[in-house]
């Protein structure tokens, strides 16, 4: 498949029209943001044998490209608008673009999310998803509004994604959960939107919860308790050693659910609003005027995870 072709045919799949005033074709994208909104842009990079497994389905990489920058904007409280898409490709084989279109197109289905421009070049599989979307002037959901005496709430277990990688590298079958969490991981759009009026921060969990909550409590100037015992857990990992399970669900990367903190007035609402939008919200503990995340046992004693997330090089990604 030549490069012409490629956006082509990406442009007629993805719902970006050749021509059209936001479309591709033009040497940029010209886009309209309501006097009202504001833009919030997100950008992650996919690496082949980095972020994702050789020989992976073309369709399971697509999915994930997109999904995990919705996410993003979901942890915004922002409604996905435009995306961008930067592919290196080694060679533009036509049935891998069109299992990977396939997945794009699962992971913007029902969003409003659209292609409207991207970057294609030769060399070793790297995929780079931009995400645009709106919220309202003034009421993005972000990492720095946390205030001793919230509560801190999950939106669905963690550490699935985590187990299903680590059952795939020592060669055993994960269970179906976890495999979900790790292939197709919900970006909790309409939550987060219903958390930019309800939550005072929020961050979706990629890294590890404690990680990310860490990133919520050093951006407010808090600390944090999460009590061991109300952590979700799930099907896939009621099998593991009491341990194993806890340090996965602590530490483990990748599920994509949404960490937020929110005064407790909010929670009938919060509820409301998960159950509307088909997840969990789930209380895991206080926001505290520390300065540390610390992790509780039913006693009050302090747990001491393995790990406390996933890091790259020591910077977070
Ligand atoms: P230029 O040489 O001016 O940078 P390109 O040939 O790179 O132009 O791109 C032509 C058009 O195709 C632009 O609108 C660009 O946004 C779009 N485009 C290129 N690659 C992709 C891609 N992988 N996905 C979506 N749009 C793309
Ligand atoms: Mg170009």
């Amino acid at each position: 498949m030549r490069e012409f072709d490629l956006i082509e045919y990406l442009a007629g799949a993805l719902g970006a029209r050749r021509g059209a005033h936001e479309g591709i074709g033009d040497d940029g994208a010209v886009l309209e943001v309501p006097a009202d909104r504001q833009l919030v842009v997100s950008t992650d990079t996919l690496v082949e044998g980095v972020h994702f497994e050789s020989g992976l389905d073309p369709v399971d990489i697509g999915y994930k490209a997109l999904a995990v920058n919705l996410s993003d904007l979901a942890a915004m409280a922002a409604t996905p608008a435009w995306y961008f898409l930067n592919l290196t490709l080694p060679a533009i084989g036509q049935r891998w673009v069109e299992g990977f279109t396939q997945g794009l197109r699962q992971a913007a289905e029902g969003t409003g999310i659209r292609l409207v421009g991207g970057d294609t070049t030769n060399g070793p599989l790297s995929i780079t998803v931009t995400v645009c979307g709106l919220v309202k002037r003034g009421a993005a959901l972000t990492r720095a509004g946390a205030e001793p005496g919230d509560t801190v709430g999950i939106s669905g277990p963690t550490g699935l994604a985590a187990c299903a990688l680590a059952d795939l590298q020592q060669g055993r079958t994960p269970a179906s959960d976890c495999l979900r969490a790790l292939r197709r991981p919900q970006p909790r759009l309409g939550f987060g939107q219903a958390l930019g009026d309800l939550a005072h921060s929020g961050i979706d969990v990629s890294d590890g919860l404690l990680a990310d909550l860490g990133h919520i409590a050093r951006a407010s100037s808090v600390g944090a308790e999460i009590e061991l015992a109300r952590l979700p857990s799930a099907a896939g990992l009621s099998a593991l050693p009491e341990q194993q399970r806890r340090d996965l669900q602590l530490g483990g990367g990748d599920d994509y659910e949404l960490c937020f903190t929110a005064p407790e007035s909010s929670w009938p609402a919060i509820e409301r609003a998960a159950l509307a939008s088909g997840c969990l919200a789930i209380r895991i503990g206080q926001v505290t005027t520390g300065e540390e995340v610390r992790v509780l046992l039913p006693d009050g004693s302090e747990y001491t995870p393995a790990r406390r997330g996933y890091e790259h090089g020591g910077s977070s990604d």
